[in-house]
C-alpha cells in the first residue's frame, strides 16, 4: 500500500483515483463508425482500425491522485525502475 501523496495547495492526503481515459462517447463514436464502414464494405482497412481504437480507449484507464478539499488532480505514472538508472 502505496503513501498516500500530500496536496501541495492545502496540505490534505490526496486519494487514488483511476476512471476512463477517453471520452465513453467519442470511443462509442469510433466503434459505430468502425462497424458502419465494416458492414458497407466501404472500408474494412478503415474501418477495422477504427473498432480497435474504439475499444481501446474504453479499456483505457487514467490514473490520478485527486484532492478531495480543493479538487486538485495529479496523473498518476509508474516509471519503471530500470529507467532511473538501478
Ligand atoms: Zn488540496
Amino acid at each position: 500500500m502505496a503513501k498516500p501523496i500530500i496536496c501541495t495547495h492545502c496540505n490534505s492526503p490526496m486519494q487514488e483515483y483511476s476512471g476512463p481515459r477517453y471520452n465513453r462517447k467519442v470511443a462509442g463514436f469510433f466503434i459505430i463508425g468502425g462497424i458502419f464502414a465494416v458492414l458497407f464494405w466501404v472500408g474494412m482497412v478503415l474501418g477495422i482500425p477504427l473498432i480497435l481504437v474504439g475499444l481501446y480507449m474504453l479499456g483505457a484507464k487514467r490514473e490520478l491522485w485527486v484532492c478531495k478539499d480543493c479538487n486538485t488532480a495529479v496523473e498518476r505514472f509508474n516509471i519503471d525502475s530500470e529507467k532511473l538508472g538501478k
